[in-house]
């Protein structure tokens, strides 16, 4: 089939030296994509992921080009940018010039506090009290999102050290009212269970990872309707994260196994329970860009069905954070993903619209 699609028009008019931008909807008329595959209309899109964000921190520019690229190769025509040390607006006009960048709903910079998350990612605020007036500044910064770290190891304890809550109830309050007079809606990065309930009551919009939600969370979350963003692909790591503490931090070495092992279980409760999941790679750091297919394919352990998954990654995300099909594009499968999403591994041809871009990927996707 790739041969097939790599035969077509489509290499012709490359090779002939237009640029991929200058490809006219004319231009394709004539080439087999529409029968031979599968239309995706509005692609996949990325809830969690962080484009300009290295292992290191920030990357440069030509690093978050290609993170884009890599993105936009499995399938990811649209994200939401869940932090970025710096700001990457300028990619909307790579963008519009035809390069392979995802349309973005940036979240400003991640907050935090000093040695309470990964050095170089968040701005650290040295006095907690900060918070409000931080989130006010992120959510004219970014485009309708603000992301605070919500818990971290608390290294300060020693022996003792395990993940804890980074802010206080009365902050959280005001951060949440902070976002919301500002036009932007709120996600907070957690892992432990003592996190969620200050967040849950302060009418929080949105939790990253909540690995630590108990049942009577879940129901409260649903009926708030609270959306979570699970990222299977980052709990898997627990274990390495534990055997790294290993005898240093016990107590949080013993806490992440156990939300580790729960994990399935308890995304397939949220999910039972009606809570809105979003599906979302968690790319940057250390996971790349193109992770988001391997992470939907992790879905399928919660006992989700191919199609429901499909939905969550596409009509239900754009719903959520109001993006149109149409301002993104599509993505051309050997396929139907939702019967088998197998086919979400190998993109056969990507259309970013706006860009007026149809490009197969160079090389295969590989994960
Ligand atoms: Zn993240």
């Amino acid at each position: 089939m790739r041969q097939a699609l790599r035969n077509s028009g489509i290499d012709q008019v490359l090779a002939g030296g237009a640029k991929p931008s200058q490809l006219s909807a004319v231009d394709l008329d004539g080439i087999e994509l529409a029968q031979t595959g599968y239309d995706l209309d509005g692609g996949l899109v990325d809830v969690h992921c962080h484009l300009g964000l290295g292992p290191q921190g920030a990357t440069d520019r030509q690093t978050t080009l290609d993170q884009a690229a890599s993105a936009v190769s499995a399938g990811i025509l649209g994200v939401r940018d869940c932090g970025a040390p710096t700001d990457t607006h300028w990619l909307d006009a790579q963008r519009e010039a035809g390069a392979l960048v995802p349309r973005l709903v940036r979240a400003g910079r991640h907050i935090a506090r000093p040695k309470r998350y990964l050095r170089g990612f968040a701005l650290e605020l040295e006095r907690p009290q900060d918070l409000p007036e931080a989130v006010a500044t992120q959510a004219r910064a970014g485009d309708g999102w603000v992301k605070v770290v919500g818990d971290w190891i608390d290294r300060s304890l020693g022996a003792d050290a395990d993940i804890t809550p980074l802010w206080d109830e009365a902050l959280i309050v005001d951060a949440v009212a902070a976002a919301h007079e500002n036009g932007a809606r709120i996600t907070v990065h957690t892992f432990a269970h003592a996190t969620l309930n200050p967040w849950i009551e302060a009418g929080v919009d949105c939790f990253e990872h909540a690995t630590g939600a108990d049942s009577d969370q879940i129901q409260e979350m649903a009926s708030r309707a609270i959306a979570v963003t699970p990222t299977f692909l980052q709990v898997d790591k627990f274990p390495e994260f534990a055997a790294q503490a290993g005898d240093k931090y016990p107590r949080y070495a013993a806490t992440v196994t156990a939300l580790h092992a729960g994990h399935e279980q308890q995304v397939a409760a949220m999910y039972e329970a009606g809570v809105r999941l979003l599906p979302g790679s968690d790319a940057g750091g250390s996971l790349p860009h193109n992770s988001l297919p391997r992470e939907l394919l992790a879905w399928r352990r919660a006992g989700i069905s191919d199609s429901e998954i499909m939905r969550l990654a596409t009509v239900s995300v754009r719903e959520f954070l109001g993006l149109e099909a149409h301002w993104l594009g599509s993505v051309t499968y050997e396929a139907n993903p939702a019967e088998n999403l197998q086919y979400l591994l190998n993109p056969l041809a990507v259309n970013l619209s706006g860009a007026g871009a149809t490009q197969i990927p160079e090389q295969p996707v590989r994960f």
